[in-house]
This record gives C-alpha cells, sequence and structure tokens, in this order.
C-alpha cells in the first residue's frame, strides 16, 4: 500500500497494462490527478505532461468547460442504445465532423475507440467493392512502418516487421505491403518515392479493397513526417487503380500537425477517413469513420442491404457530448497560433540533441517533437530519469517524442524539452 492506499502489489499482480508483461512488471506511477498540463503523483510530485495521454488531451486535463458538459450531459442520459434510437450529442458531433473533414465525407460511423474505426473502415471498403460486383478486391494495402491500431483487422495493417505478425501467422488477414514514404516533409521531394506504391498497385489492384495510411505523420510505427506530394500523389493512384483511399487521421486529426487535418497539407480528401484519440479531448474514449456518401450508398444496395457494424455502446451520449464540447473549445480557441508557438519552442528546445553521438536525427512538426536515436530507448533508465526531473514522456522503439497538450506554455515546454535533452546527454 502507498500513503493514500493505493494497492500497487495488487495492480503488479492482477492488472494488465499497454504491452505489459506479467513476470517483469514495469516501473508504473500511481496518478491521483491531473490539472492544465500536469499529472499529480499519489506522493506529491507534479510533472508537466509531454504526451497529453497519448495525443488526446489537447485543452489539458480538468478544463472546466469539458467538465460541465459532461456534467450537463449526465442530468439527461449517460448511455443509451444507438440501434432504433438517436440523440441530440449524437447529431450535433455528426454535423461538426462534416462541417470539419475534407469535402465529400459526408456520411458518419460513431466508433467507440481508434481501432475499432478502423475495423469499421476495413469493413466499409470490403463491403464497397463487394456490393460494386468486385468481391475479389477484400483484401488491404498498408505502408511500412504504418500504425493502425491492436485489434486483429487493424494490426493486420501495421508494420509487418516491428508488428510481431509472425505470431499471428495464420490468423491476422494477408495484406499487401509498400516500403514507406521516403522524402521528409521539408526535404525536395524526390519522384522516386512514389515508383514502389505505384508498382505495388499496378500488380495487385484487382485484390486490392483500398489503401489505408496515416497522412503526413506516421506515428507509433516510427514517428516518420514525409512529403505531401507522396500523400497527393497515393490519391491519384488510388482513383487510377480503381481502390478507395482510406486516411488515418487518429493521431494526426483536430488540428496536431499544423492543420486541422493533416490530408490538408496534400489538399486531398479520402474515401474513407478514421478520427479518433484527440475527439473528446481526452475525457472519453471515442472515434469515428467516415466516408463518402458514394461509399455509403453502394454499400446499402449491395447484399446486406446495410453496413454491417454496432457496438453496443456506439454513439454513447456522454461521449459524444464531450466530443461536440472539445471541438467547439478547439476551433474558438487560437489553435493554430498556439500549435506554431509549440512547433517553434519544440524545435529550439530540442535543438541540442543534434550534437549528440547517441542522437540520429531531431524532428519536429506542429506539436510534435522527436529525438531519434541510433539505438532503442532503454525505458527502465530513462523513463525515471525524466519522472525525476519532474516531466512525463514514454519514448517508444528509438524515439523519444512529445506531443503536449496546445495550452502547454513556454516555460513549460523549456522544461519539458530542457530536461529530454539532459536526460537523453547523460543517460544515452
Ligand atoms: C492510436 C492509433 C490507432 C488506434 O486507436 P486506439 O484508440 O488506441 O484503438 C489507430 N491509428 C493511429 C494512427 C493511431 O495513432
Amino acid at each position: 500500500m502507498t500513503s493514500n492506499g493505493l494497492d500497487l502489489a495488487f495492480d503488479r499482480e492482477h492488472i494488465w497494462h499497454p504491452y505489459s508483461s506479467m513476470t517483469q512488471p514495469a516501473t508504473i506511477w500511481p496518478v491521483v490527478g491531473a490539472k492544465g498540463v500536469r499529472l499529480q503523483l499519489e506522493d506529491g510530485r507534479e510533472l508537466i505532461d509531454g504526451m497529453a495521454s497519448w495525443w488526446c488531451a489537447v485543452h489539458g486535463y480538468n478544463h472546466p468547460v469539458l467538465n460541465a458538459a459532461v456534467t450537463e450531459q449526465l442530468q439527461s442520459m449517460s448511455h443509451v442504445m444507438f440501434g432504433g434510437l438517436t440523440h441530440e450529442p449524437a447529431i450535433e458531433l455528426a454535423k461538426r465532423l462534416v462541417a470539419l473533414t475534407p469535402e465529400g465525407l459526408d456520411k458518419v460511423f460513431i466508433a467507440d475507440s481508434g481501432s475499432v474505426s478502423v475495423e469499421v473502415a476495413i469493413k466499409m471498403a470490403i463491403q464497397y467493392q463487394h456490393a460494386r460486383g468486385k468481391p475479389s478486391k477484400n483484401r488491404l494495402l498498408a505502408l511500412e512502418r504504418g500504425y493502425h491500431g491492436d485489434t486483429l483487422g487493424a494490426m493486420s495493417l501495421c508494420d509487418p516487421k516491428r508488428g510481431m505478425h509472425h505470431l499471428f501467422a495464420g490468423i491476422l488477414p494477408q495484406q499487401f505491403f509498400a516500403p514507406a514514404p521516403h522524402t521528409r516533409f521539408t526535404d525536395e521531394w524526390n519522384p522516386a518515392d512514389i515508383e514502389p506504391l505505384r508498382a505495388q498497385l499496378a500488380e495487385n489492384y484487382e485484390q486490392i479493397a483500398a489503401l489505408i495510411l496515416e497522412p503526413i505523420v506516421q506515428g507509433a510505427g516510427g514517428m516518420r513526417f514525409y512529403h505531401p506530394e507522396y500523400l497527393r500523389q497515393a490519391r491519384a493512384l488510388c482513383d487510377e487503380f480503381d481502390v478507395l483511399l482510406i486516411a488515418d487521421e487518429i493521431a494526426t486529426g483536430f488540428g496536431r500537425t499544423g492543420k486541422l487535418f493533416a490530408c490538408e497539407y496534400a489538399d486531398i480528401s479520402p474515401d474513407i477517413m478514421c478520427v479518433g484519440k484527440a475527439i473528446t479531448g481526452g475525457y472519453m474514449t471515442l472515434a469515428a469513420t467516415l466516408t463518402t456518401r458514394h461509399v455509403a450508398e453502394t454499400i446499402s444496395q449491395g447484399e446486406a442491404g446495410c453496413f454491417m457494424h454496432g457496438p453496443t455502446f456506439m454513439g454513447n451520449p456522454l461521449a459524444c457530448r464531450v466530443a461536440c464540447a472539445s471541438l467547439d473549445l478547439l476551433l474558438s480557441s487560437d489553435w493554430q497560433a498556439q500549435v506554431q508557438r509549440i512547433e517553434t519552442e519544440l524545435e529550439r528546445g530540442l535543438a541540442p540533441a543534434r550534437a549528440f553521438a547517441a542522437v540520429a536525427d531531431v524532428r519536429v512538426l506542429g506539436a510534435i517533437g522527436v529525438v531519434e536515436l541510433h539505438e532503442p530507448v532503454n525505458m527502465k533508465v530513462l523513463q525515471p530519469a525524466c519522472v525525476e526531473r519532474g516531466i512525463w514522456v514514454r519514448p517508444f522503439g528509438n524515439n523519444v517524442y512529445v506531443m503536449p497538450p496546445f495550452i502547454m506554455n513556454n516555460e513549460d515546454l523549456a522544461t519539458l524539452t530542457g530536461a529530454i535533452v539532459e536526460v537523453i546527454q547523460t543517460t544515452c
């Protein structure tokens, strides 16, 4: 027991944490509260949060407007089934999503998590092709270094080497893969970069329902920022080869890269788009899959006569209500200036790490900062060292990265980046 009575021994013995071991549990820190950009640990320490709880808490924690939205919604209903019923929070959320997302995406499926929204996107693409009399187009094309979630369908689309596909060989759907885009966001476009994707489509388009990619930023699969021209040409190739384009904006959506959606960097609209993570400002689990009238109508006129998906907690009113409040808060703020400011401060603060022998690259885009090391990060050393310096980051693979809440001020950003640079210098 800790001083507050938190039973950490029980936690260690009985509770799975993300990607955790039950025999060699990693250190975990008990948190008792969160406010603004700070996590409050049980021992009284406060940590500046560089992760926004995995891209989500863009407005910071314990926000009065979002608290009020949840409290108000509780007075009428926290949940009702969505089959045969509808309600204002869902309608209001869908209105906002249709208005904000790239042109043409006007049919909304409300899902309960990012991975589920990816499963929904996969099923939409396959049902669409089936309804068009092309049942052989039932596989997906994805990019190496991609990440699309942890459920089986979503996992089958993650980087095939780093995604542990061999463990699940035989039961994971077999997808096609193209190499990750090479040309960096800031480099001059190299026209050869798109050729492997073209070759893969040319060879296999008769079996491919859709290409799925994370626009501009490949997140958990490597934190790589690629050139908008790749995305533009990928869109054109999908049209040329009669393949749908699925944009997974779960991490990039709602301003994180400096645009409301990363697709805007290439001025393209996908046929299907997944959003999640920041949609509720980190309050509740919620995601959505949007598609076009054409795809939706084709699916609806197919053999099943409907789209075959409907989770128990679909359209949860509490989550939809807080999502509406979070989107309104975002749009009424000067989020573009905030993200721009964070970009400048992250660039300034992380730049000294470029000089270290252990560091392969430092890159910043919007409110995302990445220090890539030559070797995988030793989490057992690095994470406690960060906590000691009053910051919360969770490195992954070779990357120490941050995507802070948009409300983080320059002083906290300087503390955050300064501590990261120091920890890398002294431990890597
Ligand atoms: C996090 C993430 C997902 C999965 O979302 P969950 O809510 O964790 O299921 C899918 N795609 C991308 C790009 C993500 O960053």
